[in-house]
């Protein structure tokens, strides 16, 4: 479930829409499985991307169980911050500031959290093994 974030074409993921729709695949590469259930077939959900268990009805985002999971910020700009982290690791958190015109303390803790995930390849994990809904 790794995306190449230092790769990415980032200028097609300007709308939150794309950016769900590239994490969505990531998640579910291998299929669909519920986590209440097991069930494996879904439907659409409420929100844009999120799937549906067909049997149990629980609902899973597509950010749910992933890095972006109560992402404080817009995905694109999460998307934008993530593209030049794995490009340059060193970039401080007041340059990433300075350039997304988000708060110094944001950008900080979203670039701690991704040194702790990135590969050496510039790849994120972006499944998360903590926090769940
Ligand atoms: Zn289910």
């Amino acid at each position: 479930m790794k995306i190449p974030f230092a790769k990415l074409e980032i200028k097609s993921l300007v709308t939150e829409e794309a950016c769900l729709a590239l994490i969505a695949d990531q998640k579910w590469a291998g299929g669909f499985t519920c986590r209440h259930c097991g069930n494996t077939n879904y439907c659409k959900g409420k929100t844009p991307y999120a799937r549906r268990c067909t049997r149990c009805k629980h609902e899973e985002s597509a950010t749910a169980h992933t890095i972006f999971h109560r992402c404080r910020i817009h995905l694109p700009e999460a998307f934008r911050i993530m593209h030049m982290v794995c490009n340059e690791p060193a970039i401080s958190s007041y340059e990433l500031a300075r350039k997304m015109t988000i708060r110094q303390m944001t950008c900080w803790k979203l670039k701690n959290k991704l040194m702790e995930c990135v590969s050496e390849k510039g790849e994120i994990d972006i499944l998360y093994s903590g926090e769940t809904e």
